[in-house]
């Protein structure tokens, strides 16, 4: 008796634990508008600090940035627009944010995953072929048409691609107000400093010219 007692003492646990680490905190007031100048000061914090509720705007809470195409000319034909904590300060504890992805004729949103966040996306314009794979590598992918839905559990590896001749964009939802995006191909062969070569050619098991030719296609980021 005493050991069920415990077992459900320790489900009831695990659950609750599970529940408390699923995405962003829950938010302890209204709003929590971001003060974007905090963060030349000393506060350093999970998100941001709040402006004073007395400088807060109906503004705070507003973004245009959607409204036209991203530049889709880059090497893989596809361009995301966010609306995150860091275009739209009201999102701050808010928990989600959207964005609106752009696809050329053709165009790659390259694999990537979301650390804080599931993506659901919704097919505005054009159809695309879409899909994530589990982390037992189970790949689940599918065509999503115009008016279509389809989600990307938070953390799994997904991509879309435009199947056609023609512009595509799709609007995603994420409950995250800072999703976070790690590009695979990016994290690995565009990292600075870069990662050893030996280390990527052993992993992908490949010689190291291969791996130097992919690192070759790739700008490190500067810092
Ligand atoms: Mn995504």
């Amino acid at each position: 008796m005493a050991k069920l007692i415990l077992a459900t003492f320790a489900v009831v646990f695990m659950a609750l634990a599970a529940t408390s680490l699923a995405g962003d905190p829950d938010m302890l007031q209204d709003v929590c508008v971001a003060d974007y100048k905090s963060l030349k000061g000393p506060l350093r914090l999970n998100g941001f600090p709040c402006k004073r509720i007395e400088n807060v705007t109906a503004n705070d809470f507003f973004f245009d940035g959607l409204m036209k195409a991203g530049n889709t000319g880059n090497s893989v034909g596809s361009v995301v627009t966010a609306a995150s904590v860091e275009s739209l300060p009201g999102l701050n504890t808010m928990g989600v944010s959207m964005a609106r992805i752009d696809y050329a004729p053709w165009g790659l949103n390259p694999p990537h995953t979301h650390p804080r966040a599931t993506e659901i996306i919704f097919v505005v314009e054009g159809s695309l072929d879409v899909g994530f794979v589990t982390t037992a590598n189970k790949l689940f992918t599918r065509t999503v048409c115009k008016g279509e839905v389809f989600v990307f559990p938070r953390g799994l590896v997904h991509f879309q691609k435009n199947n056609g001749n023609t512009p595509a964009f799709a609007i995603a939802a994420l409950n995250s107000q800072l999703p976070g995006t790690q590009s695979i191909a990016a994290a690995l062969f565009g990292a600075a400093p870069p990662l050893p070569s030996d280390t990527l050619a052993r992993a992908f098991q490949v010689d190291g010219g291969m791996v130097e030719f992919i690192k070759s296609k790739f700008v490190p980021p500067k810092y």
